[in-house]
């Protein structure tokens, strides 16, 4: 038994040693720099994003006194104390609390465009001849509609016809950017409002300029006349402003009202200089606010690859079917106009078309309101949802459900008078949900689908209309501090090159080709919209860039390892901050997103974008390398834990052995004491034994010799005498032995009888 138990105990210790190393090697491993951790670098860069925005006030063949000013000086003075020296870009007007993505820093100049420049463009300006006899009819109808409502709301003062087409404003746009970049280069890459008065350049004729679209209400051409302003071509970010044309005096398709008109009234309708300087102010602030600094509806997603599911149902009783519907929406023209607005993204479409035959639940989600068909936008998408007719199937694809009923007759999502509607998801209203529009057949044989869902697909992409915006004057503040926003209309600010605008624009070339039916509006996006999107994308994409690099660098402190412990980790960190760095001084410079250079992600680093997209993917990739590391430790915590409960049981079974063992040596000990005691004992006993015997060989030889004596004293005494004598004796060797044997009955030797 004592055997195989030592045998065991030599066996454990081995193992215990062999546990104990490994366990210090891992726990050393974990813990090695534990000394060395130093303190988590600080991000580079801070959000919101900040830039100074260059914002230069172009006069052309305008002289000071025509703001009732001795200098052009003081029109800078004027402009610098009433117009808004910040301005904030935006997103998620659907929420509480709108998302600040970044600030703007207004820097004013007001500048003479050189008499050349005016020369030059006066003399471009008399190339755009019109003949008014070759209007359509329609349009003629439509400019004597106008030409009456504005005399009766001038009384009488106009004398303008219409004559100019939205495309000379185009025309004039072009020859800004043109001569601004021969004469002026200096300031092309600025933002600039071009200030000119129109009537003068054009032989004292008041210029209207128009423009020329459907009311899918009334399913009639509608000219709308009477736009004063235009910009947001791609030739750069500028925007024209005639100031003494007739400006817009509608709201969308119809008269609305005439506040309009009062609000942007022509500068020749007065000549007191407060009100022609107050006009002035007025257009540069809300020129920047509504343009310049634009701000969003949604959040901008930066994803690879967006979904969009287009499903036509179609209520029709008489319309053409799924082929006529098809003749009128081009696949081609819609991707194509959201690969110009986010070429970094990529777009598919999926598309499905449906009567409503078959599909009868769909007609539970339309009411009738005021006579009209209102479809409930929440309602649709659900019960699009549970049919299976829309379906979000593939994960890390953005998807975006469009949902377009065609009817005979009019129909609106959400209320009378929408065309369509980007729709909030309520799980996370920063994001769309999808879009429902409505549209009359017989405007899509005029208008087609292409527009409207080029139009709502910009909606979920974030962008606003461009003559919508933040009205400060409705502005509260919400949760985080940031200003909850109101959208205010200002129509005068329909007129840019965008389809995000409810203004139907004709593309004209020339009085042959003045209709171009299928698509008569925009299929493309204003400069605005691009630097809209290209800023919010960069803002998210640097916002993102921080969280994981922040996540990342929390998880390193967590497991007590510094960032020089990862090669890659670090090298990472380091492309990632000197990314977002570039990221934001190519952002102060507006230099956003090049869509010429543009070939792919990651194939050139020449704009804001390109950079905070490497900043991104690097703190993205070193938050993945590094939460691997944590997952590892994870994975061998556990079994860490099982080897420091092995130690801890073998290490007690040792104790406990240790303690056996100390008892068995102690009574080992014992018996020996005892061993050493009975040795001592029997030396002890043999002595005396020793001593006895020789006693007795005294007692013996003293008997022998008193025998000897008695036997010579016999001789000499009676024989009487001698018998009793003798007697005595042996009585009293017998006492004698008796004391002796009662005194060492313990020891095992025999007594030798005395003889
Ligand atoms: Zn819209």
């Amino acid at each position: 038994m004592g055997k195989s138990v030592r045998q065991y105990d030599t066996v454990s210790l081995k193992g215990i040693v062999v546990l104990c190393v490994t366990v210090l090697l891992v726990l050393q491993t974990a813990s090695f720099h534990v000394a060395s951790a130093q303190k988590v670098p600080e991000p580079p860069i801070r959000l919101p994003l900040n830039a100074p925005l260059p914002v230069n006030v172009v006069t052309v063949g305008l002289k000071p006194e025509f703001f009732g000013l001795d200098s052009m000086a003081k029109l800078q003075q004027v402009l610098e104390s009433n117009v808004r020296s910040k301005a904030a870009s935006y997103a998620g007007f659907l929420l509480d609390d709108p998302i600040l993505l970044a600030t703007f820093d207004v820097e004013l100049q007001v500048l003479e465009a050189p008499q050349r420049f005016v020369a030059e463009f006066v003399n471009d300006l008399s190339l755009i001849t019109k003949d008014p006899a070759r209007l359509p009819l329609e349009l003629k109808q439509a400019n004597q509609n106008y030409r009456d409502f504005v005399r009766s709301f001038y009384g009488g003062t106009i004398a303008g016809s219409l004559t100019y087409t939205v495309t000379d404003m185009e025309a004039v746009v072009q020859l800004m950017a043109y001569y601004t970049e021969k004469y002026v280069p200096a300031i092309l890459e600025d933002y600039n409002v071009y200030l000119l008065c129109g009537t003068t350049f054009f032989g004292g004729k008041i210029p209207v300029y128009y423009t020329l679209g459907y009311t899918p209400e009334r399913q009639v051409p509608n000219a709308i006349v009477g736009l004063n302003m235009y910009g947001g071509m791609w030739t750069g970010r500028h925007v024209v402003i005639d100031l003494c044309a007739v400006p817009n005096p509608f709201g969308n398709f119809a008269p609305r009202s005439e506040q309009d008109i009062l609000n942007y009234l022509p500068l020749w309708v007065s000549n007191d200089p407060n009100f022609r300087l107050g006009m002035v102010v007025k257009y540069v602030d809300e020129v920047i606010d509504t343009f310049f600094v634009k701000s969003l509806v949604y959040l901008p997603r930066y994803q690879v690859t967006y979904l969009f599911d287009v499903v036509v149902i179609d209520l029709t009783t008489s319309g053409g079917g799924v082929s006529s519907l098809i003749n009128h929406f081009s696949p081609e023209l819609f991707e194509s106009a959201m690969k110009q607005l986010a070429p970094y993204n990529y777009y598919t479409s999926r598309y499905s078309y449906y009567h409503i035959s078959d599909v009868p639940q769909m007609r539970q989600t339309i009411r009738t309101v005021r006579g009209y068909q209102v479809i409930d936008v929440e309602a649709a998408l659900d019960t699009a949802q549970r049919l299976g007719i829309i379906k979000e199937t593939v994960k890390g694809v953005a998807y975006t459900p469009i949902l377009v009923f065609v009817s005979d007759s009019n129909i609106f999502p959400d209320s009378p008078g929408t065309l369509g509607i980007a729709w909030p998801d309520s799980q996370d209203p920063r994001y769309p949900r999808g879009v429902v529009a409505g549209v009359v057949y017989q405007s899509i044989q005029r208008e087609g689908l292409t527009f409207t869902i080029i139009h709502e697909a910009g909606h979920t992409l974030g962008l606003a209309h461009p003559f919508q915006d933040l009205d400060e004057s409705q502005m509260t503040p919400g949760k985080s501090g940031n200003l909850r926003p109101s959208f205010a209309n200002r129509w005068i600010y329909a007129y840019v090159d965008s389809s995000m605008t409810y203004a139907s624009v004709l593309q004209v070339t020339d009085y042959r080709e003045l209709f171009v039916y299928k698509y008569p509006m925009r299929t493309f996006f204003s400069i605005f919209d691009l630097d809209a999107l290209d800023r919010a994308t960069i803002s998210m994409l640097l916002y993102y860039y921080l969280l994981y690099r922040t996540e990342a660098l929390n998880v390193l402190e967590k497991l007590n390892r510094p960032l020089e412990a990862f090669e890659k980790g670090k090298k990472l960190l380091e492309l990632a901050d000197q990314s977002a760095v570039e990221a934001v001084k190519l952002f102060q410079q507006h230099k956003y997103f090049d869509r010429l250079e543009f070939e792919g992600l990651g194939s050139q680093l020449v704009s804001s974008f390109d950079y905070a997209w490497l900043a991104y993917l690097s703190a993205y990739t070193m938050y993945n390398l590094i939460v691997g590391v944590q997952d590892a430790a994870a994975f061998f915590e556990p079994q860490i834990e099982e080897l420091q409960k092995k130690v801890s049981d073998l290490s007690g079974r040792l104790q406990s052995t240790m303690a056996q063992l100390d008892e068995t040596k102690r009574q080992l000990d014992q018996v020996r004491n005892s061993l050493e005691e009975e040795r001592r004992q029997r030396t002890a006993i043999q002595a005396d034994l020793d001593k006895t015997r020789a006693d007795l060989q005294r007692t013996q030889d003293a008997l022998t010799s008193k025998e000897k004596e008695l036997a010579e004293a016999n001789a000499r005494a009676s024989t009487y005498m001698y018998g009793i004598v003798g007697v005595a004796a042996v009585a009293a060797v017998l006492v004698a032995s008796t004391l002796l044997l009662g005194r060492r009955r313990s020891a095992v030797i025999t007594v030798p009888k005395p003889s």
